[in-house]
C-alpha cells in the first residue's frame, strides 16, 4: 500500500504546544506528514480557566500559530479559502514522488465560539485573522448555544447563535456541530444554507455516548451534504477499554450501510483525548487505519479516498 493522503478534521495541538508546553504530541505536524496527513484542522479551544479572557486567549494562540507556520514555511501553510483547494490537490499529486519535501496545511478553527464573547459580528474579525471553521459550542453553554455536557439546558441556539450561523454562511466559515446539543443541531441544520458537519463525533447506535449522534441527526446532516468525522476517542468508540480498530470499523460499517460514503470523514481528536485506539500511538501511524480499510474491510479505493480526503474537499469547496 502506498502512503495515504488524509485530511484530519480535528486535532488539539495548539493547546498542547502553546499553553501546556508539551513536547510529547499525538498530532505534531511533522508526524502527521509522515502518516500521510495533507491538512489538519487545528482547534483553538478555551479551557474554563481562561473563559473570562477568551478573546485574548484565542488571539495569543493565533499569533503563536502564525509564528510556527512562518518559521517552518513552506513546509507548513494555513488554509485561507477555496483557492487553496488547488494547493491540496497539488500536494496530493506531488506527495508520492521521490525526494519531494512534503507539506501540511492547517485549517484553523474555534472549538467553542467563546472568543467572540456575546457578539456574533466578532466572527468577521476572526475570519480576517484566518478562522475557517467554528464549533458553535463546546460541552458547555455559551452565548450562542449549548453543548452536551453536564450543564446541557436542552435549549436550541440563542438568537445570537442563529445570527452567527447566517454570518458564517456569508463569510465562508464551516459550521461544526460536534459537542452541540440535539436542539442546537436541529436549529443549525434548519438555518444554514450550506452543509453542516460534525468534525469529531461517532455513531450513537453503536456506542451510546452523548457526544455521538443519533441516526435521525446523522441523516439530516448527510442530506444537507455534510459528514461525521470518525473520532478515535475511546469512550466514543466502545464502552470498554481499550478501543481497538475493530471498534472503529463498526462505526464506519454502520455509516456505510445506513448512510453513504459521502457522509464519513476523519476527526481523530488527537491531542484532545486521553484514551484512543490501541493500535495507533500518534498521527505518524495513520497508515495502519487506511491499510485496515482496504485489507480487512475490503473497501474500494474510491471510497477510501472519500473518507480520507475527498469528502473534505467537497465541504471546503461548498463552504469556504
Ligand atoms: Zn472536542
Amino acid at each position: 500500500m502506498s502512503l495515504p493522503f488524509i485530511i484530519d478534521g480535528h486535532t488539539d495541538i495548539l493547546l498542547r504546544i502553546d499553553v501546556e508546553k508539551q513536547t510529547n504530541l499525538q498530532s505534531h505536524p511533522d508526524d502527521s506528514i509522515k502518516g500521510g496527513v495533507g491538512m489538519q484542522i487545528t482547534a483553538i479551544f478555551t479551557p474554563d480557566e481562561y473563559l473570562e479572557n477568551a478573546y485574548d486567549f484565542a488571539i495569543n494562540i493565533l499569533d503563536n500559530l502564525f509564528l510556527m507556520v512562518k518559521t517552518n514555511h513552506p513546509k507548513y501553510w494555513i488554509y485561507q479559502g477555496n483557492n487553496d483547494i488547488k494547493k491540496i490537490e497539488q500536494e496530493y499529486k506531488q506527495r508520492f514522488k521521490a525526494n519531494y519535501e512534503k507539506k501540511i496545511g492547517f485549517l484553523v478553527s474555534l472549538e467553542g465560539a467563546e472568543p467572540l464573547g456575546d457578539d456574533p459580528f466578532k466572527i468577521e474579525e476572526f475570519h480576517k485573522l484566518g478562522i475557517r471553521l467554528v464549533t458553535i459550542a463546546w460541552s458547555r453553554p455559551n452565548a450562542f448555544g449549548c453543548g452536551v455536557g453536564p450543564a446541557n439546558n436542552h435549549k436550541g441556539l440563542t438568537s445570537k447563535g442563529k445570527q452567527l450561523i447566517k454570518l458564517m454562511n456569508k463569510l465562508g466559515i464551516i459550521i461544526d456541530v460536534s459537542h452541540l446539543n440535539r436542539e442546537g443541531i436541529l436549529d443549525t441544520l434548519e438555518i444554514s444554507d450550506k452543509p453542516v458537519i460534525a468534525t469529531h463525533s461517532n455513531v450513537y447506535s453503536i456506542c451510546d455516548n452523548a457526544r455521538n449522534l443519533t441516526d435521525d441527526l446523522i441523516r439530516l446532516i448527510a442530506e444537507k451534504g455534510g459528514f461525521l468525522g470518525m473520532c478515535f476517542n475511546q469512550p466514543f468508540l466502545v464502552k470498554t477499554k481499550p478501543a481497538r480498530i475493530e471498534d472503529l470499523e463498526k462505526h464506519i460499517r454502520y455509516m456505510l450501510d445506513n448512510f453513504s460514503s459521502d457522509s464519513i470523514a476523519w476527526g481523530s481528536d488527537f491531542d484532545g483525548i486521553t484514551g484512543w485506539l490501541l493500535e495507533i500511538e500518534n498521527s505518524s501511524e495513520r497508515r495502519i487505519i487506511t491499510d485496515y480499510l482496504s485489507d480487512n474491510m475490503r473497501l474500494p479505493s474510491d471510497i477510501i479516498d472519500k473518507i480520507n480526503y475527498k469528502n473534505w474537499l467537497r465541504i471546503l469547496s461548498r463552504c469556504t
